[in-house]
């Protein structure tokens, strides 16, 4: 029984495996820091990070349980890789609902709002929907741009270039409609409808008026019943449109 035990080694092929994983989570890492890139691709990069971090730590474990249990994939690399790399993507996801919005923070320069009528706004419809209110925070970007992220802790971004073009109510019907996402998150996370979404570290984040689809219908419309009216929220988009077609 003493046999086992005694095959676990460190050889060189899975120094090599867990040695360029850790290297590339620090390539992605200096990426993130040294370049502009847009807030999708630095998800992107802050899983990849993730992953390349959890991996040799998986081969690691698996390759002491393999030999503990006598079983085949010890020492055998592709096995230990193949065996490793779905425990390595269910640390990542798990690790991203609580690292990416943080992250985001580290590598962007913002601060929390002091805007007294927008912190109001929030507070008495978070109250009204029963959630826990986001932190909002606007962020140094001249461009009209909102997003917010939806794990364990809701935030809410808001440009200073948001700021400027939106007159009160259509900054409220922005408002409303990231508060929609976050809404619609608690729900779709609690019945964890797809694998996919869940695994994906984009389903953390809601751009306002860049993405398309079903869920950006869905925050349009929340927006539009609580404000008993859809034209802010149009006349919003129209001068964020406006505001690309002279910048682009
Ligand atoms: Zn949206």
């Amino acid at each position: 029984m003493i046999g086992c035990f005694a095959g676990f080694v460190i050889d060189a092929d899975k120094l090599l495996l867990m040695g360029s994983s850790l290297s590339f989570a620090v390539i992605t890492l200096l990426i993130l820091k040294k370049f502009r890139l847009s807030t999708k691709f630095k998800l992107g990069l802050i899983y990849g990070h993730l992953i390349f971090l959890f991996f040799p730590f998986a081969v690691l474990t698996t390759d002491v349980a393999c030999n503990a249990a006598c079983m085949p994939c010890a020492n055998n690399l592709g096995n230990l890789a193949a065996i490793a790399l779905p425990s390595t993507l269910l640390f990542s996801t798990l690790a991203g609902f609580f690292v990416i919005p943080g992250f985001y923070m580290l590598f962007s320069r913002k601060a929390q709002i002091e805007n007294v009528h927008v912190i109001n706004f929030i507070r008495r419809h978070s109250a009204k929907m029963k959630m826990n209110m986001p932190k909002i925070y606007i962020i140094d970007n001249v461009n009209p741009v909102a997003f917010s992220f939806r794990s364990f802790k809701s935030m809410v971004f808001l440009s200073a270039g948001l700021m400027d073009i939106l007159n009160k109510k259509e900054l409220e019907s922005v408002l409303l409609h990231e508060l929609g996402h976050i809404m619609r998150t608690a729900s779709v996370l609690k019945m964890s409808v797809s694998l996919l979404r869940f695994f994906s570290p984009l389903s953390l984040l809601a751009r306002f008026h860049h993405d398309s689809g079903e869920e950006e219908m869905y925050a349009d419309r929340f927006a539009a019943r609580l404000q008993k009216t859809g034209r802010y929220l149009k006349s919003a988009k129209r001068k964020i449109d406006r505001f690309d077609s002279y910048s682009s």
